[in-house]
């Protein structure tokens, strides 16, 4: 059984180093994004597969697709799905659970992007993005002229607005660090990613008093199967 483990996170390396140890050949697909990115062991491969097709195309090599990238990597989910259903090809999500059951009064759930600017804007004049070097932009008619800090991993492609700090960083990040860097800020926002590496952040918050706006995950793909464990995913490819 030859398995494709749609990557990008830290669970998608967890679940590939148990695949390597139990013998099953697996090669991991990450998208390209950073530009030093944390390989998995086993084999590795990079870059889009050019949309459905291209995905399709590429499943000629595989008999099962374990979809662990993250929870708003949206368009590789949906990809994804037609081309295993299309294909033929048994498909399993791969999700760790969101923060929802660990939230506090001070979060406040949104939708979009432009919604988290927007309320972040109202919140504070000094807000710190947590979001993603893609989604800067989203950010930037509502929060142009705050003083915001927005950690990234790699520099944005767009340029920022002049009253913006980047910090490019990579976690996980510890709770002394999060205090720290929060004691001047008074919005934190992120998306509902989920997971304990970038949890601190959340509890820093709590500490300091400092509101959260949350953005929601968006729904998965109808009809895929999900699980949120590594074992979980070894049971059902034993299962097939
Ligand atoms: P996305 O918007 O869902 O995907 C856009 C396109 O990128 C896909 O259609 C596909 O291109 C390519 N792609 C995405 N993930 C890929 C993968 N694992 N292997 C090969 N191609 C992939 O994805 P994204 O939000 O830009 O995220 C990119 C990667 O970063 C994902 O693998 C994800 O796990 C990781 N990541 C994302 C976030 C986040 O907040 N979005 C955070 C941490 C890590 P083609 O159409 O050409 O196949």
């Amino acid at each position: 059984m030859r398995v494709l483990l749609l990557g990008g996170t830290g669970e998608a390396r967890e679940l590939a180093a148990r695949l390597v140890d139990a013998d099953i050949p697996v090669v991991s697909s990450l998208a390209g994004r950073v530009a030093r990115p944390r390989l998995p062991v086993g084999e590795v491969r990079i870059g889009g597969f050019g949309g459905v097709e291209g995905l399709r195309a590429v499943l000629a090599d595989f008999d099962v697709v374990v979809d662990a990238t993250h929870p708003f990597a949206q368009g590789m989910s949906r990809n994804a799905a037609q081309a295993c259903v299309a294909s033929g090809v048994p498909l399993l999500r791969f999700e760790r659970p969101g923060w929802a059951d660990r939230a506090t009064p001070s979060w406040i759930w949104v939708d979009t992007h432009e919604q988290a600017a927007t309320v972040a804007g109202e919140l504070g004049s000094r807000p710190f993005l947590t979001i993603g070097r893609q989604e800067l932009a989203r950010f930037v008619p509502a929060l142009h002229d705050h003083e915001v800090l927005a950690r990234v991993v790699d520099p944005p492609d767009v340029a920022i607005p002049p009253a913006w700090e980047l910090l490019t960083s990579r976690g996980p990040y510890t709770l002394e660090g999060e205090r720290a860097l929060m004691a001047d800020r008074d919005v934190l926002v992120t998306k509902d990613s989920g997971g304990e590496l970038t949890w601190p952040k959340m509890e820093a918050t709590a500490e300091l008093g400092i509101p959260v706006v949350v953005v929601r995950r968006a729904a998965a793909p109808a009809g895929v199967g999900t699980v949120a464990e590594v074992d979980a995913v070894l049971d059902w490819l034993r299962g097939l």
